[in-house]
């Protein structure tokens, strides 16, 4: 049992969660199967699949078929999957109960995470830019669990403030809480520019230049504020700022309508906060969606530019208009790039996930002494074969 230890980056790790483990990263596990239980369902499908096969190879008189062979294989692989997600969705639920019953809190941050494990399938790839560090690994594992998060701080070093989940969430000293933003923006961007050409997607862009006289809140005397995604918000901030009020986080043309701009803003939430622990995350994150929709969507009208906000949580999850953003792009790499939707939806979902994540471990372990950012540009691949690599693991679950 020291494997797990390991892969948590903990001194010991909690044997009970040995059955959570070992479902499939779609229900909540870590693709971690015990042999002892899977081993006999195994033996069956493998019969069940090569019995047209045996019989064949015995009775030498009989032809055999190929399509036979394939067809008959097909369908008891088709019956293994889904007797398989049954099973295991059964036993999700089952774990899910027995932890809810000492730790609510915990039941319910693992119920959601179960969308956010894209991370976890993905083969890393010098080229693609993908691998992950051992601590954006194991703050990964302690989000998705709800584990005491590695080595964090007793004190925060930025406001000399009690350290905690929460705190380092909330605090701004430092600036973490805007870069992280920020590097959230500059992955979509990234994303973007393969969708649309390099000029169509541009950062920062001004919502509403020509403001409305009865507008209580322009002063012709400021300047706009010019912040290249380094500005003071963090997604929430920015919307308390009069000039940055005006401004977006993406603009892409094109993206919903041929001819149109669409203004997307980004927003993380922490979901585990003191207010937000105790509500429905759909409804959270659907509640920053709509608050962004009321201060930008009508202003952006006006110029005849669609909006949308993209609003992510800090373990991973995504509001229900990010999705249908990340689906609307893997449905145009599809064409673009002649793969099928899984493969390309898969790439938009956990390249997005793989920048959340280290977004938060920034959040967590970075420094938070005042300081000019100097964004790096992330790693991209140059070499579409490099591609074939990216979801060659998520059928292991
Ligand atoms: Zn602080």
């Amino acid at each position: 049992m020291d494997f797990l230890p390991a892969l948590f980056g903990m001194a010991e790790y909690d044997p009970g969660d040995r059955d959570l483990l070992s479902l499939p990263i779609k229900f909540g596990g870590l693709a971690l199967p015990k042999p002892t239980e899977t081993a006999d369902s195994h033996y069956t499908n493998s019969t069940t699949c090569s019995g047209y096969l045996a019989q064949c190879l015995r009775d030498q008189s009989q032809d055999f078929s190929l399509v036979r062979h394939e067809t008959e294989a097909s369908a008891a692989r088709d019956h293994h999957r889904e007797t398989n997600a049954k099973r295991h969705s059964l036993r999700f639920l089952e774990i899910l109960h027995r932890i809810g019953v000492t730790d609510k809190v915990r039941a319910e941050t693992i119920k959601r995470c179960v969308s956010s494990g894209s991370w976890i399938h993905v083969l890393p790839f010098d080229a693609l830019g993908n691998q992950i560090t051992r601590s954006e690994w194991s703050v990964g594992l302690a989000l998705r669990y709800h584990l005491d998060i590695k080595d964090l701080p007793t004190l925060c070093h930025g406001c000399g403030c009690t350290n905690s989940r929460n705190h380092a969430f909330a605090c701004h000293t430092g600036g973490l809480l805007s870069h992280a933003h920020d590097d959230i923006a500059r992955e979509l961007i990234l994303i973007l520019r393969r969708v649309a050409q390099k000029t169509h997607v541009r950062p920062e862009p001004v919502i509403h230049p020509s403001h409305m006289p009865t507008d209580p809140l322009y002063d012709p005397t400021k300047k706009p504020v010019v912040t290249p995604l380094a500005g003071l918000a963090d997604g929430s901030d920015d919307d308390e700022d009069p000039e940055n009020r005006k401004r977006g986080d993406i603009a892409c043309k094109h993206l919903f309508d041929q001819g149109t701009t669409a203004i997307l803003d980004v927003r993380c939430v922490h979901l585990n906060s003191k207010s937000n622990k105790l509500k429905d995350p759909e409804k959270v994150l659907k509640s920053h969606e709509m608050e962004k929709r009321r201060k930008y969507a009508a202003e952006c009208w006006e110029e005849r530019m669609h909006f949308a906000p993209f609003v992510v949580s800090r373990c991973g999850v995504f509001g229900k208009e990010a999705t249908n953003i990340l689906r609307l792009i893997a449905k145009t790499l599809e064409v673009k790039w002649d793969l099928p939707y899984s493969r390309t939806a898969f790439f938009v979902k956990s390249r997005m996930s793989i920048a959340i994540l280290r977004s938060t471990t920034q959040i967590l372990y970075g420094e938070r002494k005042p300081m000019k950012v100097v964004h790096g540009q992330p790693a991209f691949f140059h070499d579409n074969s490099a591609l074939l690599g990216y979801w060659s693991t998520s059928r292991w679950s």
